[in-house]
């Protein structure tokens, strides 16, 4: 398909490997165009399954469902990072439309992966080494990366899969607890704080991107977003857009990739890591951009051409977790005053349809648009006042 094809999109099915959050947004944007969404994805009750116009509740690499996707979709994007890029791979080889590449997905699911691209793309990341088996703890110049944080290889997220080491001693007991999986040693920054950019390439090789986004992480949990991002120096954004593009450049990427960073104390910018897919820290562009991280992923995904994204208001995002659900001491869960945050102005709710709160769990977020980002802010407070949610 492309810009000049008179098909209808209602007749087109797009098919979606995930069903969460990222992939319920993707549905909507998708519906919202006129397209079929097809999500495969083996829990019963998902996020993106309950909007999407077909189900297939089965494993990411199960054969039939795969064959099956092969002949509804037209062409197939994922939503979720750690789907096997094998079964991304074997849909692209019979033909289907790919996006983001087998090959990209498989890089950035892997740490030191993902390093090696950062350093072959001559962007810069924490200094690091990789411990594979028990003889690396042995490797030169691992003294220098402490105090520092170790994290898996592959499947980490939310801060998941890391645990931060002083000594070699300590170093090697948290190997050990991590069952001896493939790791990567970094070396602890001083950060002054975060930031992510959201790149969309396209099959042309033409790049758009999203304004840069601030980033407030709670116990490795992202909770606050914040564009125009208040403290970034405009050289420091025009970086961090010149890294992401690089990186899109280098895994000759098809779709959105966000690319997260660090800001160090000394103004030095430092890739941290990288999603195949629209991320949390761009929900914002929903309610204050003329496109959103979805609506990008739509266009590189059906081959539609892209136009650079405007950002129309400045926006405050919060991170709806399910603690929230539950006052203190309390075990079952009960609503949180949305007539209260509601009543706010410019106050943008998004929950996820998720049937059961948690704790640490993702439910929604919430938007806040205003004239300026002051003023995006000060409304945010209040929301979060309401809500419970720590002063940022
Ligand atoms: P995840 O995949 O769980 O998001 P990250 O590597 O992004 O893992 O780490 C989560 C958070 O931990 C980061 O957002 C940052 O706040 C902190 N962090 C991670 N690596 C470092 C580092 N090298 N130095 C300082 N802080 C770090
Ligand atoms: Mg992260």
């Amino acid at each position: 398909m492309s810009a000049n094809d008179n098909r209808a999109a209602a007749a087109v099915m797009l098919g979606v490997l995930g069903g969460g959050q990222l992939g319920r947004m993707f549905v909507h944007a998708a519906q919202a165009h006129g397209f079929r969404v097809v999500v495969l994805e083996p829990d019963v009750h998902s996020p993106a399954a309950a909007a999407a116009d077909a189900h297939l509740a089965s494993p990411y690499d199960d054969a039939d469902a795969l064959a099956e996707l092969r002949s509804l979709c037209f062409a197939v994007t994922t939503e979720f990072e750690n789907v096997p890029a094998q079964a991304l791979g074997e849909l692209s080889a019979t033909g289907l439309v790919v996006s983001p590449p087998a090959a990209a997905v498989q890089v950035c699911q892997h740490r030191a992966r993902e390093k090696q691209c950062f350093v072959a793309a001559g962007v810069p990341c924490a200094p690091h080494a990789l411990i594979s088996c028990a003889s690396d703890l042995d490797q030169p110049g691992l003294a220098a990366l402490l105090p520092g944080i170790l994290k898996t290889a592959t499947l980490g997220y939310d801060g998941k899969g890391q645990a931060t080491v002083s000594t070699l001693v300590e170093l090697a007991a948290a190997w050990a607890a991590m069952g001896q999986v493939e790791c990567v040693l970094e070396q602890k920054l001083p950060l002054a704080f975060e930031i992510s950019v959201v790149v969309a390439r396209g099959r042309d090789g033409a790049v758009v991107h999203l304004p840069v986004q601030q980033n407030l992480h709670r116990q490795g949990v992202l909770a606050v977003t914040l564009v125009p991002a208040p403290d970034v120096p405009a050289a420091t954004a025009d970086l961090a857009v010149a890294c992401a593009t690089s990186l899109a450049q280098a895994l000759d990427y098809v779709g959105v990739l966000c690319v997260e960073f660090f800001v160090l104390a000394d103004g030095r910018l430092v890739a941290n890591e990288m999603a195949p897919r629209p991320h949390n820290s761009g929900h914002y562009s929903l309610d204050a951009c003329d496109q959103s991280q979805f609506d990008l992923q739509l266009r590189t995904l059906v081959g539609w051409p892209l136009s650079a994204p405007h950002q129309h208001s400045p926006a405050v995002m919060l991170n709806l977790m399910g603690d929230l659900w539950f006052s203190a001491g309390d075990a079952s869960p009960r609503s949180p005053d949305w007539p209260a945050v509601l009543a706010l102005p410019g106050v943008h709710l998004h929950l996820y349809g998720k049937a059961e709160a948690r704790r640490g769990r993702k439910m929604g977020h919430l938007t806040v648009t205003g004239a300026s980002l002051a003023r995006a802010r000060d409304t945010a407070a209040r929301a979060a006042a309401a809500l419970g949610i720590a002063a940022f």
